[in-house]
């Protein structure tokens, strides 16, 4: 035997060492440091243009012998990690994704450590029932039933109270899905036959969802995913405070009965994306209830606010909705990639069922028997550890805070000269413009005026991200059924973001518009 290598098994050596040890200290330590430097720092990003990335990300071929780890840190450094966002920035306060609570990172590493798969009990076993177990425990703080209802439910293999999904979006899928099987259940099973087969055979020639126009894109995807068309989302107007139109909704759901028109679901939101307002959801089950129609609320946003006692009533009436999204890692600060649908009734999830012999036997506890998705993470872990550590009256607190900080920042740009307040803050979101000098005190504005402060606020907010002290976000905001214009938009989510973060955001603005006029 000789004993010299060929080049050929020293590379093959060298990638079975990141099996062999299992720690592997050096790379630890370096991930460590760059943990901590990118910590360090309230910079929301570097100057570099997205142009300059492009060019920096143009290489295409994968290294033939795997380059050190040294060198591939380097790498991440220089070119990655200083020109992400830094989303957990006191100023970053334009979008729903902030700050992390401090054990989710340890946790990232011990869920990525674990490897669990989640779609099978053979590939997770605990998990499978912590998810369960975690499900329920957001189920009795939304739906409020009796314990002995959920002891029976746990202890029973029936479908799961609800499904942990990669987002919001696909939660709302998965309930828009059951929306769509329950409401035509009477005559076929319309994951078997086809949405339209099903249609034909009750009688109907049309279909549609009813929301209001803030109702998240995410409706409207999921619509054309179910091969239901986006065009079946019939928007009903909202009034002056953002919310669904109660007058034209019910106007909307006698026409349809009146032209037999089939109505797959009703949704509300809680917390619309763009502006925070939340949707009259007792009224809408009243009116769900009457029609005989499935009511969903996307609570994607405002559903964490069930554990606020000051903020609750915003949620009035989403225990009588048959299913809830809540998004993990929006007000649950869990890690970006969490979703989470709930239903009202156990037997809601048998809508959405799929089984294989080899994988996903029936009357198995095995989780990936419902919704879409296949394989997936052990994300319960992340859940789990928040509900428990943080608690409900811990989230209340994180919540109120934020959403007072928010108030308090609509207040100064309510006695401010040089800028208007678009919408009153319902909980923690609100819209805002600039003013150009020569425009103040001129309300209200002509077309050409309003446009004219249009581009002046869109490259104020260029101009601000370019810079990259501070951050808030921008869209295009309906005033009213004439008129829209574009709005700096406000999102405080951030613990640690106090109104001194917010009044920096603001004189961060008034230097650069000085700049542009
Ligand atoms: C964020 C959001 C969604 C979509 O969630 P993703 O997690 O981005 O998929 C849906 N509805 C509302 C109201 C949201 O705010």
């Amino acid at each position: 035997m000789s004993n010299v290598s060929t080049l050929e098994e020293i590379y093959t050596d060298f990638s079975m060492r990141y099996f062999e040890d299992k720690t592997n200290g050096i790379f630890s330590d370096s991930v460590e440091k760059l943990i901590h430097e990118f910590l360090a720092t309230d910079r929301i990003t570097s100057e570099l243009s997205n142009d300059d990335l492009n060019d920096v990300f143009s290489q295409v071929s994968i290294p033939e012998q795997g380059v050190s780890e040294s060198e591939y840190l380097q790498g991440m450094t220089e070119n990655v990690i200083g020109h992400t966002i830094n989303t957990g920035s006191p100023y970053f306060i334009g979008h729903m994704t902030s700050l992390l609570p401090n054990f989710m990172r340890p946790m990232a590493k011990l869920v990525a450590t674990m490897n669990q798969n989640v779609v099978k009990v053979e590939t997770s076993k605990s998990l499978t029932f912590y998810e369960k177990q975690s499900l329920a425990m957001l189920h009795k703080a939304v739906y409020n039933q009796r314990d002995e209802y959920y002891q029976d439910v746990l202890a029973s293999h029936t479908s799961p109270l609800g499904l942990i999904t990669s987002g919001g979006t696909l939660a709302n899928i998965a309930a828009l899905q059951c929306a769509r099987n329950q409401s035509l259940s009477t005559f076929a099973d319309v994951e078997e036959e086809g949405f339209f087969a099903v249609l034909n055979k009750a009688g109907f020639t049309e279909s549609v969802v009813i929301g209001s126009s803030l109702a998240h894109y995410s409706i409207e995807k999921s619509l054309g995913l179910l091969g239901l068309g986006k065009k079946s989302l019939l928007s009903i107007p909202v009034d002056k405070h953002q919310k669904i139109d109660l007058v034209k909704l019910r106007e909307t759901l006698v026409d349809c009965a009146n032209k037999r028109i089939h109505i797959s679901a009703l949704v509300g939101v809680a917390g619309s994306t763009e502006c925070g307002s939340f949707d009259p959801l007792a009224e809408m089950a009243d009116l769900a209830e009457e029609f005989g129609v499935y009511f969903h609320v996307d609570a994607a946003w405002g559903g964490p606010l069930v554990f606020s006692d000051e903020h609750r009533s915003l949620l009035d009436g989403i225990d009588r909705a048959d299913s809830v999204t809540i998004d993990g890692h929006k007000q649950l600060y869990l890690p970006m990639g969490i979703g989470i649908v709930l239903f009202k009734s156990h037997e809601t999830g048998k809508l959405i069922t799929n089984e294989a012999n080899y994988i996903i036997r029936a009357a198995s506890p095995d989780l990936g028997r419902i919704g879409v998705e296949g394989s997936r993470p052990a994300n319960v872990c992340y859940l789990q550890a928040a509900l428990c550590l943080i608690g409900k009256k811990g989230y209340a607190h994180l919540l109120d805070k934020s959403i007072s900080t928010t108030q308090q920042m609509a207040n100064e740009i309510l006695s401010s000269l040089d800028f208007e307040l678009l919408n009153k803050p319902q909980a923690n979101i609100f819209l805002y413009r600039f003013i150009p000098e020569k425009y103040r005190g001129l309300a209200p504005y002509s077309l050409e005026d309003n446009q004219a402060i249009d581009r002046f606020n869109i490259q104020l907010q260029e101009q601000q991200l370019s810079q990259g002290m501070t951050f808030v976000s921008r869209t295009t905001f309906k005033v009213n059924s004439e008129l829209s214009v574009v709005g700096l938009r406000v999102v405080i989510a951030n613990p640690l973001t106090t109104i001194d973060h917010c009044r920096a955001v603001l004189e961060d603005q008034r230097s650069i518009a000085e700049n542009l006029e």
